[in-house]
């Protein structure tokens, strides 16, 4: 993990709280997704922000299912959130579900009724919206606002009852239309939803609202420090109230922080959820997806990711981070862990001429830069591949890998010179004839000339057919600066690489000398044919600013 000093506000808040002895020197936060889809690297900051400032502080943290919402959840992504989790590297105190708090929800709602705190309002949605006001006009109160207390507790219940049909009443607090937050001006804190929901079957006909169910959600499970995105920030005053008015003894306390938004992506569970039932993309484990399954299937590591999440920090004011950083993250992690292998992407024919037919030899090739991860043997023979870009028929000033009279080290092999140039009528260059210098054997003591460039290859009897997909943005901005699907996000590479691939284990990333970091596809693979992922190419396209 990176050295930097990181900025954490919210670090500084909770010193100051353990300081002034509050919640008794404890922290305990929660992660609390809402099971309507997939999670994304959104979501691993949040992630990263509740467990990590949990870990720090000797607290706990909860995964809690915010399943308030019956309609758009699902077990499916129940299932795929906590997979993710775990990915990741973080362990929850608890997995709880807020539709346990059903019953308690209700009473605290009864309990609000009672204290004529709520009421029971028939206005309909587009009502309601005109009564609210706007920023600069107060809002209007409902003429259902002074229902007495024993005519809501009749309503509420038959609410509950199933005796309405969805979208005829709700549960309104009864706070100040004339208030300058819009969100205080009697909020909803019931609706009715006649809609099955995964965990609760048909037991409810009404569910709460999220600024309803959040903070007693919370105080149930005695978070500390409940840390959200910035756009709750506007509702923390009511987070406050629902939390005094209900009556909780320790408080917890909202924290607000910048959502991470990343160029050339787009993170909503709606958005992706929308690709995914296009077919924009081959499903939420796509490896151009910015879900976690995505980047996952990708190869990228969760150390790479946790590295990305504490490297930008948390701040208070929203910003877009450059994807070029993520890359760069799973850059730094990969040359550690990974070892090289020579695959040659877009084949050109070789001919060494001057090597005896139906011989093969084996050559010492490094497996990386480390001595201690030692070296493999690959085949040399006579008919080996190049790759095409390592080839040019006329070369630009400064280009010292293959060209005609040029001599260039073949990597852990020979010094070869190119000696003549084959094409097919269309003027395709189809066959590079060579000859190799048997002196100039990698690992031998020949020290009679040097060459600029080394090259990797494979030897064609032997090499593997490889797919190999290169994943680019999923999006790209159009000439108007409009964020639009890129046409090139995936190129498919029909390639030949180094028998020693086979070795390499199911999950194994490796690197292919000169080309990126690359993993094996294990839904694309088949028995005969590996498919490989690209997972970065190995030039940083971010700079250290
Ligand atoms: P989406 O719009 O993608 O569904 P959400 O905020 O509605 O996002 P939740 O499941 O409610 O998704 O989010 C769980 C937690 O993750 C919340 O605390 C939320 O604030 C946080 N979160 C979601 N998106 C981001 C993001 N881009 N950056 C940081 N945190 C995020
Ligand atoms: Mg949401």
């Amino acid at each position: 993990m990176a050295d930097l000093e990181f900025s954490n506000f919210i670090h500084n808040i909770i010193d100051k709280d353990l300081a002034e002895g509050k919640n008794g020197g404890t922290v305990y936060t929660r992660f609390p997704p809402e099971p309507n889809g997939y999670l994304h690297i959104g979501h691993a900051k949040s992630i990263c922000l509740n467990f990590t400032t949990a870990q720090k502080y000797n607290g706990k943290c909860n995964l809690r299912f915010d399943d308030t919402n019956p309609v758009k959840e699902d077990t499916e992504y129940v299932e795929s959130i906590e997979e993710d989790v775990k990915w990741l590297g973080f362990q929850w105190d608890k997995l709880l579900f807020a539709s346990e708090y059903f019953d308690t929800m209700y009473e605290c709602a009864v309990k609000l009724i009672k204290a004529g705190k709520a009421y029971v309002c028939d206005l309909s949605a587009e009502e309601i919206k005109a009564y609210r006001g706007t920023l600069t006009e107060p809002g209007k109160e409902s003429p259902y606002r002074n229902r007495s207390i024993e005519e809501n507790l009749d309503l509420f219940e038959r609410m509950k009852n199933g005796e309405f049909p969805d979208g005829s009443k709700i549960l309104r607090a009864k706070i100040d239309m004339a208030s300058p937050n819009i969100n205080m001006r009697d909020p909803a804190l019931y609706r009715i939803a006649h809609a099955t929901h995964h965990k609760t079957g048909d037991k409810w006909c009404i569910y709460p609202m999220y600024d309803f169910a959040h903070p007693i959600e919370d105080a149930i499970e005695g978070i500390t420090h409940s840390i959200c995105t910035l756009e709750f920030e506007d509702h923390r005053p009511l987070y406050d109230w629902v939390i005094r008015e209900t009556g909780w003894e320790n408080p917890p306390q909202q924290i607000e922080f910048a959502r991470l938004n990343l160029t050339n992506t787009l993170m909503s569970k709606r958005y992706l959820k929308a690709l995914v039932d296009n077919g924009d993309v081959n499903g939420w484990d796509d490896p151009r997806m910015p879900t976690i399954a995505g980047i996952r299937r990708r190869g990228y590591t969760p150390e790479a990711v946790r590295d990305f999440c504490e490297r930008i920090g948390v701040a208070k004011a929203n910003s877009t981070v450059d994807m070029g950083l993520l890359e760069h993250c799973v850059r730094e992690d990969l040359k550690e862990k990974t070892l090289s292998k020579m695959v040659v992407m877009d084949p050109i024919k070789v001919t060494v001429r001057n090597y005896p037919e139906g011989q093969t030899e084996y050559v010492e090739v490094e497996n990386s830069k480390k001595p201690e991860d030692g070296t493999r043997k690959v085949p040399f023979s006579r008919n080996l591949y190049v790759d095409r870009s390592d080839f040019m028929e006329v070369p630009v000033k400064g280009y010292f890998r293959l060209f005609p009279g040029n001599e260039v080290r073949f990597k852990g092999a020979y010094f070869l010179v190119c000696e003549e140039v084959v094409k097919d009528e269309n003027g395709n260059v189809t066959e590079l004839i060579c000859t190799y210098d048997p002196e100039t054997k990698c690992g031998g003591t020949f020290s009679g000339r040097k060459v600029k460039g080394t090259i990797h290859w494979v030897d064609a009897e032997t090499a593997v057919p490889v797919t190999v997909n290169a994943y680019d943005s999923l999006l790209i901005e159009d000439e108007e600066g409009n964020q639009v699907m890129n046409p090139n996000s995936l190129t498919v590479y029909h390639a030949f690489a180094e028998p020693s691939v086979l070795e390499l284990g199911e999950d194994e990333r490796c690197q292919f000398f000169r080309h990126g970091y690359y993993i094996k596809d294990k839904k694309l693979s088949t028995e005969t044919e590996p498919v490989y992922t690209r997972i970065v190419d190995l030039k940083s396209s971010w700079k250290k600013k």
